[in-house]
């Protein structure tokens, strides 16, 4: 999932889950808090089986941000 058009994206700064710019609370943690200004992305299906989750402390599946800033 690291096709062009990320730009549409912004990362919740408090669980970096990535979510499309017309959301407005986070679907992961709830948060309210975006940034546009994140980097690397990282598509997690299986949370629990997932080394990059854990490192993450990730969850929930879905897409999140390697950085946020
Ligand atoms: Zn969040």
């Amino acid at each position: 999932m690291s096709s062009r058009g990320t730009g549409r994206l912004k990362a919740c700064v408090k669980c970096k889950a990535l979510v499309s710019m017309d959301v407005n609370v986070c679907p992961v943690c709830k948060g309210t808090i975006f940034s546009t200004d994140w980097s690397g992305c990282v598509s997690v299906i299986d949370p629990e089986k997932s080394k990059v989750a854990q490192l993450l402390n990730i969850t929930k599946p879905g897409r999140y941000a390697l950085k946020v800033r």
